[in-house]
């Protein structure tokens, strides 16, 4: 039996990076980035007016004051994509709007509902003194050249999408999805249309595993489950190998008679390289490789197999796309309730994180049964009560591990 670090580590020495495909931006959302987006020119590419206005040249508004105002002469108007033809001269302003190319000549932009215009006489009136640059967004005051603005492995937003477009990414480098094919097994298993029987359910597996790998970035391929069968599931991983970058299998590796995976995993050659992990849920875990390919036989139980994918098969699917922090985020919170008794083994205890009166607090959500369903969708993370211990008590400070990061959370302070 090994420990939770230790099979962690493991997996991550058989991850290699995805290959790098090219996607309309269209299509680049929530995909993870193959290369660094650097700034190839500055943003805004020259100086440009910010408001609607006119431009002038500064030195020629000392003085100003709404007793006595300058007079500038208006020489020619411009839009937003227009560039001035004329260069603003001693005393002469021209009209610009929003986002057009500052003119020649002008150093700073007064803005429309400062002037007093006298459209007779092509005039206008300005009642302050402006300095130079006033109401100019100066060539790089965004963006400078050169600037590294997102790196590799980092997952497309809106953010994000609005930079690659801003730099011409028409096709965006993305790392390839990871195909992984989910083979849930159990004799026991019903499809989703079937009506109940007495002695089966339904295999809700496949489709948590399949949601998980979609949230992660991955494609899942869904497998037909199988029965608690070593030929036939045999059978069932051959095919499904061929077909897929890595598999997910569900069920059948703990140590009742029916756990025929591991004999399974062998009969297809693949290496075992665990197959226990002292943790609660989730301890028959095992993981083998065939060919470069991983295989992760996550325990059938539903909360077990959750808290399988979470510690194991997602650090691999961030990993292979280059994500700098693949974990779960771990926190520090106060505990609602308590862990009087002292686990042999360390537990995930499924969890609701939530903050009052500006305190980080985190309330266990109930039956934490490894077979419970009912209350997955509650959790948001995942206490982590260490082996031993003389009992949590209320109000203890636990570890927990993030299954959602709180929206803007960041693991650093780079940005
Ligand atoms: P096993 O890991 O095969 O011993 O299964 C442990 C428990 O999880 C049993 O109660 C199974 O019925 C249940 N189980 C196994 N596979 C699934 C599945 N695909 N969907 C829902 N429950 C399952
Ligand atoms: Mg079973």
């Amino acid at each position: 039996m090994i420990k939770v670090e230790e099979a962690v580590e493991k997996v991550m020495q058989f991850i290699h990076p995805m290959k790098v495909e090219q996607v309309p931006i269209e299509e680049a959302y929530g995909r993870y980035l193959a290369e660094p987006l650097i700034a190839d020119h500055d943003i805004p590419f020259r100086d440009r007016s910010p408001l609607d206005g006119f431009a002038i040249r500064s030195e020629d508004t000392i003085g100003a004051t709404h007793e006595n105002p300058i007079t500038l002469r208006v020489i020619e108007e411009v839009g937003a994509g227009q560039l001035a033809s004329k260069r603003v001269g001693k005393k002469e302003a021209i009209r610009i709007m929003t986002g057009a190319d500052m003119p020649e000549g002008a150093n700073a932009v007064v803005m429309l509902e400062m002037v007093k215009e006298l459209p007779d006489k092509g005039l206008i009136q300005i009642p302050v003194s402006f300095t130079p640059g006033q109401n100019v967004s100066k060539r790089g005051e965004d963006i400078h050249e050169g600037k590294s603005l997102v790196p590799s492995g980092t997952r497309i937003g809106p953010g994000e999408i609005t930079l690659l477009a801003t730099f011409g990414y028409a096709k965006v480098p993305v790392y390839k999805k990871p195909v992984v094919g989910i083979l849930a097994t159990g004799t026991e298993l019903l499809s989703v249309e079937q009506s109940l029987k007495p002695g089966k359910i339904r295999n809700s597996n496949s489709y948590m595993v399949a949601s998980l790998l979609i949230k992660y970035g991955a494609e899942p391929r869904i497998f037909q489950p199988v029965q608690d069968d070593v030929e036939k599931s045999v059978k069932a991983v051959e095919h499904a190998l061929t077909e897929v970058d890595y598999l997910i299998t569900t069920g059948g590796v703990s140590v009742g008679d029916y756990d025929v995976m591991i004999d399974v995993f062998s009969r297809v050659g693949a290496e075992i390289v665990f197959d226990k992990i002292a943790m609660r849920p989730g301890s028959p875990t095992t993981f083998a490789v065939r060919d470069k390919k991983l295989i992760f036989g996550l325990s059938g139980n539903p909360a077990a197999c959750f808290v399988g994918f979470e510690l194991y098969v997602r650090p691999a699917i961030l990993s292979m796309m280059s994500v700098e922090h693949p974990y779960m985020l771990k926190l520090e919170a106060f505990l609602d309730g308590d862990f009087k008794k002292p686990s042999a083994y360390p537990r995930f205890v499924r969890a609701k994180a939530y903050v009052k009166e500006g305190q980080f607090r985190v309330k266990p959500v109930g039956l934490d049964k490894a077979g419970v369903t009912s209350t997955l969708k509650d959790a948001n993370c995942l206490v982590y009560i260490p082996a031993g211990g003389r009992g949590i008590n209320e109000n203890d400070r636990v570890s927990v591990l993030m299954l959602e990061m709180p929206e803007g959370y960041s693991y650093d302070s780079s940005v």
